[in-house]
């Protein structure tokens, strides 16, 4: 592989506008006493130079997707639009893979198989931005009509998904291998990764041999790339628990057995799981989200349903609580002489664990394109409490690295700080990240990681390795 000199293509890149010219200009060996995979100044100009060639299309993409947002297992329109781009860059593309996912491959010589995933959907809620290309869209969501916007960012990350791919085909002499590119349904409630593993991903297609992924950081400053070594998201399960009561008339309880006396029994002492039975010096979350029993004041109901939201960071404390949660939700309904309650899983992931190895790969040139940007968090720091589907491709086996991309103005921040608000974050109304630089960084970021992966250091790449060079890409 090639090392290239830096003025050498600067030259051409200037003389020729075309940066993957310049990059594949006059090779030379890295000497030995430079590392791999630290980006020298060419391979930053031509990265660069094709981010800022793409950013107008890639912020319309952004702008389109975001008027235009879907939810969960509904992204019919967002998939065709990705897919349409990624065909048009020579990408083979097949739909519909897990319902609405997109797998998009390109194939450049031998090499490693790395997998890049976007997520697709939207969130049931209204935007409340003063952008001018807010979203006003609706869908049905369980037959009920609700508002659906962009607010996690998703459609932030699919444009710096194409924009990933857009680079990393301009510059296909410096990496081998093949790209597996994802666009996955249903992130937010936790089901497209697996819809798309249970429809043959790993089957069907090139077995990935990395995997990466990005999300955009509300609150962290553009320029920001955190690096978390192991866990980064915690677990997520989420259960329905059906208290199977006897109705009566609200005169005479003692005809009935009351399954909202049993449901705020059960509120209150599921906390002691948290408090009692799990080591307090671990994370741990379990919260009742919803409470639904009764229609009026004087008919005691036959039922009440509970739907619950537990996060964990370990397996341990994740099947601490789960078992919590159930021997609670029998214990009250003994202790009510009702029948057994009725308790549904809904979803679950285990937690996001960054691979070490991949990370430290990564790192030296995630460090030289955004310098003190990146954050590195160490494994014994505690993670973030949201979750993730990204956690299913690790938990199949893949050594998987996810990245968070800051995506505010560093003034917007201060001008928060001043006021002593904290500022609008992911799943806010009110959440408008800086998307034309975020989309640009969060392309960098992937594009920089797969030439980290794919590129000729050694001894990933076959080839490089037998030709005993060593190379920055
Ligand atoms: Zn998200």
């Amino acid at each position: 592989m090639k090392r290239f000199s830096a003025i050498a293509a600067l030259t051409l890149l200037w003389a020729t506008g075309d940066p993957a010219q310049a990059m594949a200009f006059q090779p030379s060996p890295r000497t030995s006493d430079q590392s791999a995979n630290v980006v020298g100044v060419a391979e930053k100009v031509a990265v660069d130079h094709i981010l800022d060639e793409k950013l107008d299309g890639l912020e319309a993409l952004y702008r389109d997707l975001h008027q235009h947002p879907e939810l969960g297992f509904q992204e019919h329109r967002t998939a065709r639009l990705l897919a349409r781009r990624m065909r048009t860059l020579g990408f083979e593309v097949t739909e519909n893979v897990g319902k609405t996912g997109v797998v998009a491959i390109y194939r450049n010589g031998p090499g490693p198989v790395t997998l890049v995933r976007t997520e697709m959907d939207a969130l049931p809620m209204e935007e409340k931005t003063s952008l001018s290309f807010a979203s006003r869209a609706h869908a049905l969501l369980d037959g009920k009509r609700t508002f659906v916007a962009h607010s996690c960012g998703h459609d932030v990350h699919m444009a710096w998904w194409v924009g990933a791919a857009e680079v990393l085909v301009a510059l296909k002499q410096q990496w081998r291998g093949t790209l597996l590119f994802i666009a996955q349904p249903a992130e937010e409630s936790l089901g497209g990764a697996r819809a798309m593993l249970n429809d043959g991903l790993l089957t069907r297609f090139p077995k990935p041999d990395f995997a990466l992924a990005a999300h955009v950081g509300g609150g962290m400053p553009l320029g920001s790339v955190v690096m978390k070594e192991g866990v980064i998201l915690s677990a997520s399960d989420a259960l329905e628990i059906i208290f199977n009561g006897r109705g009566a008339h609200g005169s005479a309880p003692s005809s009935a057995i009351d399954p909202i006396v049993m449901g705020a029994h059960f509120v209150s002492d599921v906390q002691t799981v948290i408090s009692r039975q799990k080591d307090a010096a671990t994370f741990g979350v379990i919260t009742v989200g919803a409470f639904q029993a009764g229609s009026v004041a004087n008919i005691i109901p036959d039922t009440a349903t509970l739907r619950l939201s537990l996060r964990s960071f370990t397996p341990e404390v994740r099947s601490l609580l789960l078992n919590g949660v159930e021997k609670t939700a029998y214990g009250v309904s003994m202790m009510a002489g009702a029948p057994a309650p009725t308790i549904t899983r809904l979803n679950g992931s285990a937690a996001t664990q960054n691979d070490s190895e991949l990370m430290a790969r990564i790192a030296p040139a995630l460090k030289s394109a955004f310098g003190q940007g990146v954050i590195s968090i160490p494994a014994s720091v505690p993670g973030f409490s949201g979750s993730e589907d990204f956690s299913e491709f690790a938990a199949k086996g893949i050594p998987s690295a996810y990245l968070m991309i800051g995506s505010d103005q560093p003034e917007a921040l201060a001008a928060y700080k001043a006021k002593g608000i904290a500022p609008p974050t992911n799943h806010s109304p009110l959440y408008a990240p800086a998307a034309r630089p975020a989309i640009r960084n969060g392309a960098a970021a992937l594009v920089w990681s797969v030439l980290s992966l794919n590129g000729a250091s050694p001894p990933i790449n076959e080839l490089a390795a037998k030709r005993k060079v060593r190379c920055g890409l």
